[in-house]
């Protein structure tokens, strides 16, 4: 079991396997894409399966994939199948815009992925196209679909809320929760990367969701670690979760961290600071030893209600 200085249990790995996207949603990514990095400066599948190896090794449980987007890396079903036949992973998961989702969901399945949670912003296809710069929303409902069929469940779907942009389809997405067994989560726009010049009206506080539908009432989540709060409609059949990452800190129970493509370890998503494991790893350097002391060094808790942002973008963490 791996502890930090702050006596959290640490056994979730996000591990983001491509900074590229086949979307470039207005908040994430930049207009033109971002350029593609050469090979050797982003980790091979086999590296990337080795180091999560260590990781189980050393207590965790959980792994998603990330990115960019997951389904657009070269290799992603060996990819999946060598951290799905790891020994001691019980919850493997990955989080997608679902465009590729209908493709990839029976191989996703076959390699050992358990469920998928999906970004989905809004319900309306021009609007899809809009914040996405180009996305088709069918595409999405096919993976959703894919996903449903391949047992790839319970689906999360993640909303980001974007004031003056879906703020109005937030009864919509609510109603998806009671039509059908999928949780949705709605996510605070947080100030990083292509968000960091919005202004203040698109950031909204999920706390209106509350005010605006009384009739949610809070469920007891049993992974206190888990950054949503979860309520759900009477008679409904999923959950509505809330992750308020700025109103509402939940650094005291994170058990988390985070790996880049480029094989750089982040304690904390907040902050900035790296360790790179993809140069030690290709020097012959003690990762175990390497991983245990970053460990102690993860940060207590993020400063975004200071104002203290990480210029990096999403896509390169994972989010
Ligand atoms: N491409 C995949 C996807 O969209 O699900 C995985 C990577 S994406 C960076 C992971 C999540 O980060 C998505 O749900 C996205 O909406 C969210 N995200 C990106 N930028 C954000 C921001 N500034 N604030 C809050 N969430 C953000
Ligand atoms: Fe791509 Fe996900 Fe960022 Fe949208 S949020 S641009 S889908 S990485």
């Amino acid at each position: 079991m791996m502890l930090d200085s702050y006596g959290r249990k640490i056994n979730y790995l996000r591990i983001s396997v491509t900074d590229l996207c086949n979307l470039r949603c207005k908040y994430c990514m930049p207009e033109d894409g971002i350029s593609k990095l050469c090979h050797q400066d982003i980790l091979t599948v086999e590296e990337i399966v080795k180091i999560a190896d260590i990781f189980v090794s050393l207590g965790v449980y959980k792994v998603r994939l990330t990115g960019g987007e997951p389904l657009v890396r070269n290799g992603i079903i060996d990819l999946a199948k060598g951290i799905g036949g790891l020994e001691g992973i019980e919850d493997f998961t990955i989080t997608t815009n679902a465009v590729l989702l209908e493709r990839y969901a029976k191989d996703l399945r076959e390699a050992g992925l358990n469920r998928v949670n999906i970004s989905l912003d809004t319900l309306n296809a021009d609007k899809f196209a809009d914040i996405t710069r180009g996305g088709r929303l069918s595409d999405v409902f096919k993976g959703i679909e894919a996903a449903k069929r391949e047992g790839l469940i319970p689906i999360k779907i993640n909303v980001v809320l974007v004031g003056g942009f879906n703020d109005d389809e937030i009864e919509d997405f609510i109603r998806l929760t009671e039509e059908e067994w999928i949780d949705v989560r709605f996510i605070e726009l947080m100030p990083m990367g292509e968000a960091i010049g919005f202004n203040s009206e698109y950031f909204i506080s999920n706390q209106s969701i509350l005010e605006r539908v009384p009739a949610l009432t809070k469920v007891k989540s049993e992974d206190i670690s888990s950054p949503a709060t979860y309520y759900r409609m009477p008679n409904g059949k999923g959950r509505v979760g809330l992750i308020n990452p700025i109103s509402c800190k939940f650094c005291e129970n994170c058990n988390r961290i985070r790996m880049t493509a480029q094989g750089k370890l982040k304690l904390c998503l907040h902050s900035d600071e790296e360790i790179d494991i993809k140069t030690a790893l290709r020097d012959g350097k003690d990762i175990e030893a390497i991983i245990l002391n970053a460990i102690e060094n993860k940060p207590e808790s993020h400063h975004l209600e200071d104002g203290k942002y990480i210029s990096k973008d999403m896509y390169r963490i994972g989010g």
